[in-house]
């Protein structure tokens, strides 16, 4: 059997399409959303990123925002902008592209930025409201993935899910989202012992490592979804956390690196971007 192909570039293209459609409604009554973005340093990923965000927010009508500073910014200057970012009106959201440079405090200055604009959801009392079960922003990463495994599974209750890696980006509000939908949900790490026997367990497996082709074939429980969040440079290109080809022929759905993960991440940043642009404005936070 081979598994379905969860296609994360088609459903962020449906996504982004419905968000444009609700920014054209918003800016009938006067309100265009919008997204400032922080660059600090010159990481070539980290300027892809920020430029495909640049482009991706004024194609669903939203304003777009780029701050560019240098790499020897100081932290205080930094805290600054987002200060005056905090207090801009016409900016509904804002996202520090990470990392930082080594001598900025990452946890301050997302800590800096409003909760009501952190659009990344990482800001330390987004996290808590996610652990509590209250509404607030959810990282967007995790909240993509949600999206794509409602979208195949439907309901998510009582499945067994494994999420490889306990990042605050990823592995965390994803295990958080998931035990918020009723699944039953182990968080694993480096220390865990005997992995494949626990991803063999899954249902829903969530590969968020770091690592290409980490997660084997036979890690994998025959007919499970399968959500690689991986994104590893190798010489034969874009590859995942997880074997792609080897788990394709056990795994029930899996999303493909690239065209999975990837996309939808970007389209949820929008979504957000939406949601804080509603909540500030008293309007019920869109679908
Ligand atoms: P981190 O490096 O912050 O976390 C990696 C996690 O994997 C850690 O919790 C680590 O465990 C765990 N891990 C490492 N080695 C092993 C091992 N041998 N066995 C079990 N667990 C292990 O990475 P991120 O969470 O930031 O990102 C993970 C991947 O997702 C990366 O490839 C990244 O590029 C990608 N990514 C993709 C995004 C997208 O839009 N598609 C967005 C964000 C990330 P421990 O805590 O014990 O060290």
């Amino acid at each position: 059997m081979t598994a379905t192909l969860i296609d994360g570039k088609a459903f962020a293209a449906g996504l982004r399409q419905r968000i444009a459609a609700e920014v054209a409604a918003m800016r009938d009554r006067g309100i265009t959303p919008g997204l400032a973005v922080v660059l600090v340093g010159e990481d070539p990923a980290s300027q892809v990123y920020v430029r495909s965000k640049g482009k991706q927010t004024v194609e669903v009508g939203m304003n777009s925002y780029e701050h560019k500073l240098p790499a020897d910014t100081a932290e205080a200057d930094l805290l600054a902008l987002i200060k005056r970012l905090n207090g801009d009106p016409d900016v509904n959201g804002i996202l520090v592209q990470l990392p930082l440079p080594g001598h900025m405090d990452e946890a301050a200055v997302i800590n800096a930025i409003d909760p009501a604009k952190d659009v990344d959801g990482f800001h330390i009392l987004n996290v808590g409201l996610l652990a509590t079960g209250q509404k607030s922003m959810v990282p967007c990463t995790p909240l993509g993935c949600l999206m794509m495994l409602r979208d195949h599974l439907g309901s998510l209750s009582g499945k067994r899910a494994v999420v490889v890696g306990r990042s605050n980006i990823v592995g965390k509000p994803m295990a958080q989202l998931l035990l918020r939908d009723s699944a039953t949900v182990t968080i694993a790490h480096s220390r865990t012992q005997d992995l494949p026997a626990l991803c063999r367990e899954a249902d829903i497996l969530v590969a968020a490592v770091g690592r290409p082709h980490f997660v084997k074939g036979d890690w994998i429980k025959p007919g499970a979804t399968v959500i690689d969040v991986g994104i590893n440079r190798t010489e034969d290109g874009l590859v995942g956390d997880v074997d792609f080809a080897a788990a394709r022929e056990v795994a029930g759905a899996i999303t493909p690196v690239p065209g999975g993960v990837g996309p939808m991440t970007i389209a949820c940043l929008l979504a957000n971007t939406l949601t804080a642009t509603a909540r500030v404005n008293g309007l019920p936070d869109p679908e």
